[in-house]
C-alpha cells in the first residue's frame, strides 16, 4: 500500500467556504459553538470552526495550554505501528505545513532519529516497515551511522535496528496553541479563562448550553477538547469513558549552542530535541518504574509533591539524555513538569459525537500535538456541514464511551 500525501480541505482558505448548511443554528443568527479546553486541539478546532462562520465560545479553565499540551514533547511525526492511524497522522503533519505557513507556528522541519536496542526491535521495525510505504521511507542506519548522521549523539554499538525519516517536526506546542487561538479571535471567537465548565444543559437529547464559573451560556452544539478531563466532561452528561493512566516527565533546559533540529527517539527510554534558540527538551517515554515513592503517580493525577523530587529528577533525566547527547549536559534544568497524556484505551484517538446526545462531539487523543491540525480541520467540517469524514470512522466514540 502506498501513502501518498495529499492536502485535505486546504485548511483554512477552504474552510471558508464551508457554511452551516448541515448544523442547527436558531433561524437568523450563526450556529453557536462551545469548545470547552483551550489546548493545542481545542484552540485547533475553535479556529477552524469560527473561519467557517460558526459563534465560537472557548471555555479553559486554567489557561490556554495548561494542559497535556504545555508538558508535551510535540514531536510531529507518522511514527506509529498501524497503517491507517499512520495515514491520518501523514493527513496532519501536510495540515501542519500549511497552518505553520500561514499562522506562524515557526514549527522546526528537521526529521527524526529512531533507534532501538534488542528489547525494542520488532515493535520499531512494525512501524519502519509501515513507513517504507509512505513518501517518506526511513533511511536505516547502524549506531555509527547515527553517529555520522548527527554528529554529537552516540547511541552505541549495542543498536539493533535505528533509521532517521526527512519530514517530521517539532513545536513549541504553548506557542502553536496561542497561534491557533489567536486566529480563532480574528475570526470573532471568544476565549474566556480562568472559566470552568460545571454542567452541561442537555434538554430534549440535545445539548442546549453550559455552567461555568463566569455564568451560563447558551449553546447549539458543544465540543469536549478537555484531555484527561475527558471522563468528568463526559458524565456531566450522564456517559462514561475510562481513560489509561499515564504519567509523563518532561524537562527544559537553558540554551546551549544549537547543533541538531532532528527529534531524538531512544529505545521507548527518551525523547529529546533542540529548539531554536538552544534550549533543550526531554522526556522519558516509558513512564515512572514502579517504584515505592512513585505510588501516588502511578494512581492518580497529581502536582510535584515537592521542589527537591523535581530538581532531583531534572538532573536524573539531563544526565540520562547525556548518556547519548553528550552537550546537554552543560545545560541546567529550568523546568521540570509532570504531565498526564490523554490515553485512549487502545492508544488511538476518539473523535466525533457524542453517543447519544445531539450536538454534543468529543475529541481525546495521545499524540495530539501531531493530530491537532486535521481534528480540527475535520471537527469543524462535520459539525458546520453534518459530512461525515470516512477516515474517522475507526476512531468513533461509542467504541469507548457508554450511556
Ligand atoms: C509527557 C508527554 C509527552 C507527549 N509527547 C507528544 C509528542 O511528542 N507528540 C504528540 O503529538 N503528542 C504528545 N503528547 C500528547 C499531547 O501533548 C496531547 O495529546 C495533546 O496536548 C492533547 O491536547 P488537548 O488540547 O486535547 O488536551 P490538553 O492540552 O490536555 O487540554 C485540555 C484542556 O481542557 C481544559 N479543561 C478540562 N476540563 C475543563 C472544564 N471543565 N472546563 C474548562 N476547561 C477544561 C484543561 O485545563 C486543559 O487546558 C505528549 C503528552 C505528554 C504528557
Amino acid at each position: 500500500m502506498t501513502f501518498q500525501r495529499r492536502t485535505i480541505l486546504g485548511g483554512f482558505a477552504a474552510m471558508a467556504a464551508l457554511q452551516a448548511a448541515g448544523a442547527c443554528a436558531k433561524p437568523g443568527r450563526k450556529l453557536r459553538v462551545g469548545v470547552i479546553g483551550g489546548g493545542l486541539i481545542g484552540a485547533s478546532v475553535a479556529a477552524q470552526l469560527a473561519k467557517a462562520g460558526a459563534e465560537v465560545i472557548v471555555f479553559e479553565k486554567t489557561r490556554p495550554a495548561a494542559g497535556a499540551t504545555e508538558k508535551s514533547v510535540a514531536w510531529i511525526n507518522p511514527v506509529v505501528n498501524d497503517a491507517h492511524y499512520m495515514k491520518l497522522r501523514l493527513e496532519s503533519m501536510d495540515a501542519w505545513l500549511d497552518d505553520d505557513r500561514t499562522l506562524g507556528m515557526k514549527a522546526i522541519w528537521g526529521g527524526s532519529i529512531s533507534w532501538a536496542y534488542a528489547n525494542k526491535k520488532d515493535s520499531l521495525q512494525t512501524k519502519a516497515t509501515l513507513l517504507e510505504a509512505t513518501d517518506d521511507p526511513p533511511v536505516y542506519l547502524t549506531g555509527e551511522g547515527i553517529t555520522k548522521a548527527s554528529p554529537g549523539v552516540f547511541p552505541g554499538d549495542e543498536v539493533k535496528l535505528a533509521f532517521q525519516t526527512a519530514k517530521d517536526g517539532h513545536v513549541d506546542p504553548v506557542f502553536a496553541t496561542q497561534r491557533y487561538l489567536a486566529a480563532a479571535k480574528r475570526f470573532g471567537a471568544e476565549v474566556l479563562y480562568p472559566c470552568e465548565v460545571t454542567a452541561i444543559k442537555v434538554v430534549g437529547g440535545a445539548v442546549a448550553g453550559v455552567t461555568t464559573t463566569k455564568g451560563d451560556f447558551e449553546l447549539d452544539h458543544l465540543v469536549s477538547v478537555t484531555g484527561t478531563d475527558t471522563p468528568r466532561i463526559m458524565a456531566l452528561m450522564d456517559r462514561k469513558l475510562e481513560l489509561a493512566h499515564k504519567p509523563g516527565l518532561v524537562v527544559h533546559t537553558t540554551p546551549r549552542p544549537v547543533t541538531t533540529k532532528l527529534v531524538y527517539e531512544a529505545s521507548s527510554i527518551l525523547e529529546f530535541k533542540q529548539y531554536a534558540d538552544g534550549r533543550y527538551l526531554t522526556s522519558f517515554t516509558s513512564g515512572p518504574p514502579n517504584l515505592p515513592q512513585h505510588t501516588e503517580i502511578l494512581k492518580h493525577q497529581m502536582a510535584y509533591p515537592d521542589a527537591a523530587l523535581q530538581q532531583f529528577h531534572g538532573d536524573m533525566l539531563i544526565a540520562r539524555t547525556a548518556e547519548y547527547m553528550p552537550a546537554i549536559a552543560e545545560a541546567k534544568a529550568t523546568r521540570v513538569l509532570l504531565g498526564f497524556r490523554p490515553y485512549p484505551l487502545d492508544n488511538k484517538p476518539i473523535a466525533g459525537p457524542v453517543p447519544g446526545i445531539k450536538g454534543a462531539y468529543v475529541l481525546v487523543t495521545h499524540s495530539g500535538i501531531t493530530l491537532a491540525p486535521i481534528l480540527g480541520r475535520y471537527a469543524a467540517q462535520e459539525i458546520m456541514t453534518g459530512v461525515e469524514a470516512p477516515i474517522l470512522a475507526p476512531y468513533r466514540p461509542a467504541r469507548y464511551i457508554t450511556a
